[in-house]
This record gives C-alpha cells, structure tokens and sequence, in this order.
C-alpha cells in the first residue's frame, strides 16, 4: 500500500501533479502550461486533449520521481470549475473545443433567459446567478452550434466539467461529476442528489448525456490498470475554489478564506445550511461525504492583483509588485487618496458592470508611495464590503485566511485585519488548493478518519495578523472608501 497521496491540479493556464505524505508534505511536482484559445472577441477555449495529456504525463512524471505506482495510496482531482468538454463516449475522444470558465458567448442566451424572469427561480434552486461564467448555457450552446457535437447520437455524447472529462479517461468509462464542480453548472438543485430534469430541460440539454453525481470524497472510482501502471483508487475530486478553501481549513461555519491573485476569491463554510443570498453572492457546495453536503457561499472581486501589474505596466509607478509593500511603509498614509479598483466594473455585492475605477482625493502632496498605498487600501475595503454581505447573508467570519500571490505582502494583510478586525491568517505553505484535494483524497482512501484530523495532520505552520486600528481610523477610512464608490 503506497504512503503518497497524488493531487492532479488541473487549472486554467496549466496543469500539475504533486505528491503528498499523509502528514501534509509536498514532494514531487510536475507542470504543464495549457494553451489558450481566443478564436474570437470574448472566446476562450482548450484543448481538452491537452489537458488530459498534460495530466497523464504530469502524473506519470510525479510517479516515476516517487519509484513507481505502488508508492501511490490515492488520487485526487482538483481543477477549474465551470468549463464545458464534451466527448464521444465510444471513442474516447473530445469532439469540440472546451469552452472555458471566462468565455463570454452565451451573454446573449443568458440575456434572454434573465428577462423571461427566470433568475430568482434558478438563484433560489441552485445558489448561482444566470451568467455565462456557468456551464449550462455553454452545453447548450456546444449542441445548437458545434458541428462535431451534433453529429454525436445522443447514446454516445457525453459532457462534463474537467474532473468529469480527467475521470472518464483515467477509468477508462466512468462518466461521474463530484458535488462541488456539479454546483457550478445552474443544473444541480442545491438540495437535489442529482442533476435536475426541469433545469435540463428549461437550458435545454439531454438528460442523458450528462454524468452522475458524486461525492467529493471517498471510494469514487478505480484507475484503468494500463493508465498509471495498476489500478489506483480515485478518492477526491473537487473544483479548485473549494479545495483551497479546505486547504485553509476552514472547516467550521463561519470561517473564510480569501485567495488574492488577479481577481479574488472568498468562500465561506456554512456548515449543513442551504446557503441563500440576497447580495448576490453565490451558494455552493464546499464539500459531500455519504450523500451529506457542507455549503458554502462565495463571492469575488475582480480586480486584486492585476491593479499592481497596472501601476506597474500602465502607470509606471513601480518596477515589480513586491515594491508596494516598502511604498507603503515609506508614509505615514495615504493622505486623502483613495483607489476604486473598478477597472472592470465592480463585482460583488454591487454587481455594477458599467462601474468604472477612480483614483479620488489627489493632491500636490500625493505622490507615487501614496497612490501605491492606497491600491493595497483598497484590497482591505473591497474585502470589506464582501464582509459585510456575507455577514448581512448569515456567514459572519471569524477569521480570515488568506493565500493567493499578492497575499505575500505583509503591509496588505495586516491592513486586511485592521479594517475588517478580525485576524487574517496565512499559512507558510500556500499551494492550498493542492493541499485541500490532498486533505480529502486522504480522508477519502479511509489514510485519516475525518477532515478536522487530515487538516490537524496535513496543514503546516501559519502567520497571523492580529487587528490593531483604532476604531475612528477604521471609520474614517470605510467612510472615504464608500464615497468613492458611490462616484464610480
Ligand atoms: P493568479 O493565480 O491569478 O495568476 P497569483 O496568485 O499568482 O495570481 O498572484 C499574482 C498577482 O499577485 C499578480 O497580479 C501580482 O501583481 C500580485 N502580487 C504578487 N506579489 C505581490 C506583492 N508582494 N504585493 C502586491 N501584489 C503582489
């Protein structure tokens, strides 16, 4: 019985396989970037052959480095959520593009749908809202419109996310989809077992060619003996937002995480309750075990670390991102500048695409170290305002647990805690969404019993941030951010 738990990550620009202990430490690793597609305006595709390859040799790569599959005790998937394959079940083989998570093309469907007044109805059903962000508006615009699809009889098509796509070609057959990427398709009821035949059917999409639930975790499935050279369980399979989320551990009710990279990322544990929102945020499955869902709710800002690449590529006020941490050492404050990061509308809970961003309150004692400050500023207020919707929807967090690239700085995350006070904690070892699929391929191949003591065993050390603002500062500043934002 092999001791190493391997994770295949398969995410939106690359794909890669690492090696886990049972006591949480990383070995080897492997990585494939993915190519990306941009046939039109708005369009963004994969190869999903591509991405099954890339998987395959990664984790032979992880295998080989280890001394060979028996070193393996289980496998789990995480990957990016909501992109459509659809495949031939006969041949094996994908007969059109993946359509990927940030592909625009049904705005137009999704449209027509939200004014036929459905949205309330599918919010309410499945948490999400009618975006194109979702898979089933891209299903179904893969059956009108793609040749190659509509030449597939309705027997043999078969459509999944990429856990969905990866475990059919490991397994040689199994056509299953695990609880939490089935909760980011708008074809899952938030408390139905299985994908929905009236959803199917008002999107439109045949029942049939579509997989069957499963739990995130457990005695999923069994590897094709020729495939990783003997059969090895699949014991974990869960979208990359959720397994970063229990790689931070956030495994109570009321604890958060939030990932900073380009955009950011906040889920919230809501234990066993169906998560309802009246700010727009999503619910979501966080996790199923024996058929029992854990929820959570999510939101994101757009815009986090992608506002440091422009004050350094259009701006021109810093040479590298890490630099905003000293600029904003080097000043007592801000002064009265003020950064509304709505370079792309603002997310939620505002939810104002034709938002645009401002930089308020300039003056000639307002240089480069001030408007540098005030974007990492803006990381604590955006974070803030998500706080409070969450909170105003029943998951009021205890603490914060950050992770992400730009969570590297130190300056930004104690900022994050003194504006939200709570504590923000970020763990020394940030590959979490890795480490969460880890945590529940282990606790799904029976290697620990729960996931409080795969988390106990597996996590590593942490850095807290304790809040330390007084409270008329703290006022102040939300009062300044809030009237900026009513200006964007
Ligand atoms: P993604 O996974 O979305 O590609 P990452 O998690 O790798 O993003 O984070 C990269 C982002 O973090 C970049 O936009 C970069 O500007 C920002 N970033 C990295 N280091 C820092 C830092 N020390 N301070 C502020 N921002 C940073």
């Amino acid at each position: 019985m092999g001791e190493h738990i391997l994770v295949i990550d398969a995410g939106t620009t690359s794909t890669r396989a690492i090696a886990f202990t049972a006591d949480g430490r990383a070995g080897p690793t492997a990585q494939r970037p993915l190519t990306q597609h941009y046939p039109r305006p708005g369009w963004v595709e994969h190869d999903a052959n591509e991405i099954w390859q890339a998987s395959l040799s990664c984790a032979r790569e992880v295998i080989a480095a280890l001394g060979g599959p028996d070193r393996i005790a289980a496998i789990g998937i995480t990957n990016q959520r909501e992109t459509v394959v659809a495949w031939d079940k006969a041949s094996g083989e994908p007969v059109a593009r993946a359509i990927v998570w940030q592909d625009r093309r049904t705005a137009e469907m999704c449209a027509a749908m939200k004014e036929a007044g459905r949205e309330a109805e599918v919010q309410a059903a499945t948490g999400l809202l009618l975006d194109p962000y979702f898979s089933a508006t891209k299903i179904r615009w893969l059956r009108d419109h793609d040749a190659g699809v509509r030449d597939v009889p309705a027997n043999r098509l078969a459509f999944g996310t990429v856990e969905s796509w990866l475990t059919f070609k490991l397994t040689g057959g199994a056509h299953l989809s695990d609880a939490s990427n089935a909760s980011r398709t708008l074809l899952l009821r938030l408390d139905g077992a299985q994908l929905d035949a009236d959803l199917c059917q008002w999107f439109g999409i045949d029942r049939q060619t579509l997989p069957q639930v499963v739990d995130t975790h457990g005695a999923l499935a069994v590897t094709s003996a020729e495939v990783l050279g003997r059969p090895i369980a699949l014991c974990a399979l869960i979208g990359d937002q959720q397994a970063a989320t229990i790689g931070q551990g956030c495994l109570t009710p009321g604890e958060a995480k939030a990932t900073y990279g380009t955009g950011a990322f906040m889920l919230a544990n809501m234990g066993q309750t169906l998560p309802r929102s009246d700010h727009r945020l999503l619910g979501t499955v966080l996790y199923q075990h024996g058929g029992q869902r854990t929820y959570a709710l999510e939101g994101s800002a757009f815009v986090a670390g992608s506002l440091i690449q422009w004050l350094r590529d259009s701006l021109r006020i810093i040479g590298n991102a890490a630099e905003t941490e000293a600029l904003a050492r080097s000043v007592e404050g801000s002064g009265e500048v003020v950064v509304v990061p709505a370079l792309a509308g603002l997310g939620a809970p505002h939810w104002r695409a034709d938002a645009r961003g401002l930089i308020g309150g300039l003056s000639f004692a307002s240089g480069r170290a001030e408007i540098a400050r005030a974007a990492l500023e803006a990381m604590a207020h955006q974070t803030h305002d998500l706080a409070t919707a969450f909170a105003a929807d029943g998951a009021r967090w205890t603490r914060l647990r950050i992770d992400g690239g730009m969570s590297a700085n130190d300056w930004m995350a104690q900022d994050i805690a003194d504006i939200l006070a709570l504590t923000v904690e970020r763990p020394a070892f940030v590959e979490t969404t890795a480490l969460g699929a880890a945590m529940l391929a282990a606790v799904g191949a029976g290697v620990h019993p729960s996931l409080n003591a795969a988390a106990a065993a597996m996590r590593g050390s942490v850095a807290e941030f304790t809040p330390a603002m007084a409270d008329d500062v703290r006022a102040e500043r939300l009062a300044r951010w809030h009237r900026a934002v009513a200006q964007a």
